[in-house]
């Protein structure tokens, strides 16, 4: 049985260097695999139990620098009991911009994690805004930080062997 609580005494002292194998924040002995995105030049982990994806920061920094370097853990964010898959720290939940979508990030190496059907969501959520006109484009998600979740949006829908 798994659960949300179960990594306090297993917190792992921070390794010198990344570990090479990460595992899932949600079901915590499951190893994540890696998975390309056709068309951009990101590798991304995702769990092969839950579907969850990481967003690791050095990938998305790679393939979107501008953006990634105004991504941040709000303040209004809520502490989880889940391990951050690379660094161990405690990661932070937040809605994603114009969704009721939670994701969760670290804020010591600010990777990004997405739940299997949180992706699916937030697609179908910006669809839905965006097909009526109602997407927001200048105010709560300007600049870089909209082409960022443009930049995952389009990086979810180009996943190799996405789940259905
Ligand atoms: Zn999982
Ligand atoms: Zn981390």
């Amino acid at each position: 049985m798994v659960s949300a609580e179960a990594s306090q005494e297993e917190e792992a002292p921070p390794a010198a260097g990344e570990s090479e194998f990460m595992k899932c924040p949600k079901c915590t002995d499951t190893e994540l695999v890696q998975r390309n995105v056709r068309g951009k030049n990101l590798a991304v982990d995702s769990c092969p139990k839950c579907r969850g994806i990481w967003f690791d920061n050095a990938e998305l920094e790679a393939a979107m620098s501008t953006a990634v370097s105004e991504l941040h853990v709000p303040d209004r964010a809520v502490k989880l009991k889940l391990p951050c898959p690379k660094c161990q720290k405690p990661l932070y939940m937040f809605q994603y911009p114009q969704t009721r979508v939670a994701v969760e990030m670290c804020k010591k190496c600010k990777g990004l994690w997405l739940d299997g059907g949180e992706f699916k969501q937030i697609r179908t959520v910006r669809n839905f805004l965006d097909e009526r006109g109602m997407l927001k484009k200048r105010d709560e998600v300007p600049g870089v930080r909209g082409a960022l979740l443009q930049f995952i949006d389009s990086a979810i829908q180009n996943l190799s062997q996405a789940p259905d």
